[in-house]
């Protein structure tokens, strides 16, 4: 479990393929009866991760695929079709501070951008300078309670050590007595607070969500002043 709601699986891919930080794989069931649903689940391993994939998947209780994916036994087979997707994407030649942003489960494919940072912070720095061991790295996260924050303790331990990434959380709805830290919907105040010295500067901002949370923080980045073209967006859906 990576969260109340949300449990980790993974799969080991008999064609592995190279994939980028950000994309998704469909996955498709088939009854007895030939009845296929399929949906797409965004991949939460570095892309250094070879061989396996890993989801965060989110149980809706009345939902036809998570419900089944959590009862999966070990060593089960599901078809997958991936990695999938071109625009939501994120690459550490890519320069410039990373704002991630997510709420529910669109943490997931965030975390495949923290990961894929996490792996390059020894690599050498590009003849610009730049180096993975100076990014700052903002990963901003809305979810109901504290419970549901997804990756709570690898994100603790992350933005416990490494000065330069700023995990901020937001709980919405039940938030423990000693929280300190916000507790409402993020707003255009809250980002103005934590990444308005980001405004004028090469940022990239990764929003993933349910649809409306994505919509309402992208708009209010662009209210900010952050250039749309530096704003990438994915929708779960909900
Ligand atoms: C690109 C992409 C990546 C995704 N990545 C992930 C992921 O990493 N983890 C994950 O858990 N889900 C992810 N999703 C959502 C996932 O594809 C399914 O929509 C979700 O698991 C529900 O499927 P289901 O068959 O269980 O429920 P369904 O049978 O499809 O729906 C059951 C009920 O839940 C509602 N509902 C559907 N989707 C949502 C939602 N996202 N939030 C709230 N209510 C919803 C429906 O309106 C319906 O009332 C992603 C979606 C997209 C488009």
């Amino acid at each position: 479990m990576v969260a109340d709601n949300v449990m980790s699986l993974t799969f080991s891919l008999p064609q592995w393929q190279s994939f980028k930080a950000g994309q998704h794989y469909d996955i498709r069931l088939t009854a007895p009866g030939g009845y296929m649903a399929e949906r797409s689940y965004s991949i939460a391993s570095s892309p250094e991760d070879k061989g396996i994939v890993e989801y965060g998947v989110q149980l809706l209780e009345d939902g036809e695929v998570s419900p089944y994916l959590w009862k999966l036994a070990e060593g089960k087979q599901v078809e997958m079709r991936g990695p999938i997707g071109g625009h939501f994407i994120w690459d550490v030649s890519v320069p410039g501070p990373l704002i991630l942003i997510g709420g529910g489960s669109g943490m997931v494919p965030l975390m495949s951008m923290l990961r894929h940072h996490a792996n390059h912070l020894d690599d050498p720095p590009s003849p610009e300078g730049f180096g993975e061991a100076k990014r700052e790295i903002v990963f901003m996260i809305s979810a109901r309670t504290y419970e549901h924050i997804l990756y709570r303790r690898e994100l603790e331990r992350i933005g416990s050590q490494d000065r330069n990434i700023n995990v901020v959380a937001t709980i919405t709805d039940n938030a423990p007595e000693s929280w300190s830290g916000y507790k409402r919907r993020i707003d255009k105040e809250m980002l103005e607070e934590i990444l308005g010295k980001y405004k004028n500067t090469d940022a990239k901002t990764f929003i993933c969500g349910p649809t409306p949370f994505v919509e309402a923080v992208a708009k209010h980045m662009k209210a900010l002043g952050f250039k749309s073209s530096d704003i990438k967006t994915e929708r779960f859906g909900g």
